[in-house]
């Protein structure tokens, strides 16, 4: 069956919550044992002294490592990206830096697209760099060879351990080749160091991109945006093998930055409706795109579905491969510069005026000064982030409401 088919029942028994047919929210800290041995034998697995048995499922000992909620959650969610094990965290700034954490150490060399998240970029160019891990960033402009070659001069592959890259980037929707950073993985990967390839899958959510498909080892989400999709919980997950999401839960548990109950089940919730909010949302931005394309007052839209025409040859076969869709998330230059950019924005009504992304409502922002405001000049000019660039998430609206709202804040220039 397919995912959004499971995402009601999958991994939960009525019959063990008095025939509930939601999974209630287990609020509770600890969890009784049966017996001294049960516990014993709980602690072992837990611990890493045995492997389970077959068919043993993993005991319930204490919310720092496990609550029903997080693991039915977990389970669900490994089904959209085909994973083979998932953990929750309490906002994907915590799911990313765990896993950076954990995969690197003092001394080692990431390779990072830009622009990343601003927390991320902030995460890797300040805290990273204070336990001595280097990085080196590239744009969605550069080729495998010239990359490559980056690290090369500075005489660190040996010390790469880390691939993490956001696709397509934030703000304008550049594309980058998972497959082209899963060769650049193995050009440096030696036995004695193994390197670990993540992507930031927050902008495409779990429907529409599934980068371990295409050689990425762990998959990263804010699930603040699609995944809770209502613009009311903060979370993030962390996805990928059994092996890595083993060492990946192992420093959750002592950091201890695992969501709790109430978030897992509001997750848990938000997936129910998750392809279909996503379906529409896709939909809407398809409709929102067409608008722009048309209008007098915008000089150029950033949309996967224009790059999948209008793009070159390398855009649109790799638009072909790693997009189920074009995403609900576009960017556009607006005739004139700051001026005429906050003019729009402060005349928006259904579109609210705030960052985030994909979730139910329409959000609008300005990427410049907002989002991007931390990002280096000269990347900002290499990524088209001007003043002139608005970003919009599209939500569920009524489209040709989206599209009056858009229009008549447009009206509202040079009045
Ligand atoms: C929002 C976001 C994050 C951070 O997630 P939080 O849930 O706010 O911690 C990371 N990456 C991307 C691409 C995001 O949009």
């Amino acid at each position: 069956m397919k995912p959004e088919s499971l995402m009601m029942s999958y991994g939960y028994k009525p019959s063990l919550s008095e025939g509930a047919i939601k999974c209630p929210i287990f609020q509770t800290s600890t969890f009784v044992f049966n017996t001294a041995l049960e516990g014993k034998r709980f602690f072992e697995v837990a611990y890493g002294l045995r492997e389970k048995d077959q068919d043993e499922e993993m005991g319930l000992i204490y919310s720092r490592l496990n609550n029903p909620d997080l693991e039915i959650l977990e389970d669900r969610l490994c089904l959209w990206d085909g994973a083979e094990e998932c953990a929750v965290f309490e906002s994907g700034m915590s799911a990313i830096s765990t896993a950076m954490m954990e995969f690197m150490k003092p001394g080692d060399l990431l390779l990072y697209s830009k622009p990343v998240y601003g927390g991320t970029d902030h995460f890797i160019n300040h805290f990273l760099k204070k336990l001595q891990i280097s990085s080196v960033g590239f744009r969605a402009d550069e080729t495998k060879e010239e990359i490559i070659k980056k690290i090369e001069e500075k005489g660190l592959g040996h010390k790469l351990s880390m691939i993490h890259i956001e696709t397509p980037a934030n703000p304008t929707n550049a594309i980058i080749d998972i497959e082209m950073c899963a060769e650049i993985k193995k050009h440096f990967e030696t036995i004695e160091n193994p390197i670990v390839f993540s992507v930031d899958n927050t902008y495409m959510g779990p429907v529409w991109q599934h980068p371990l498909k295409h050689g990425a080892d762990l998959v990263l989400y804010s699930a603040t945006k699609y995944i809770g999709g209502h613009s009311d919980v903060i979370a993030g997950a962390c996805l990928g093998s059994k092996e890595l999401m083993g060492r990946v839960k192992g420093l959750r548990t002592f950091l201890g930055n695992m969501a709790g109950p109430w978030t897992g089940w509001l997750l848990m919730r938000s997936l129910e409706t998750l392809k279909v909010r996503m379906d529409q949302q896709a939909k809407n931005a398809k409709h929102v795109a067409e608008f722009l394309n048309a209008h007098p007052l915008v000089e150029s839209v950033y949309y996967l579905g224009n790059a999948a025409v209008n793009g070159t040859e390398k855009e649109r076969e790799l638009i072909a491969k790693q997009y189920k869709s074009y995403g609900a998330m576009i960017a556009f230059d607006i005739k004139g510069g700051e001026k005429e950019a906050f003019c729009f924005l402060d005349n928006l009504k259904l579109i609210k005026l705030a960052v985030s992304l994909g979730g139910t409502e329409s959000l609008a922002e300005h990427p410049q000064t907002m989002t991007h405001a931390d990002v280096d000049s000269e990347d900002k000019v290499a990524m088209n982030i001007t003043e002139k660039l608005i970003r919009l998430s599209i939500g569920v609206e009524n489209y040709d409401d989206l599209i009056s709202d858009l229009k008549s804040a447009f009206d509202q220039i040079n009045h």
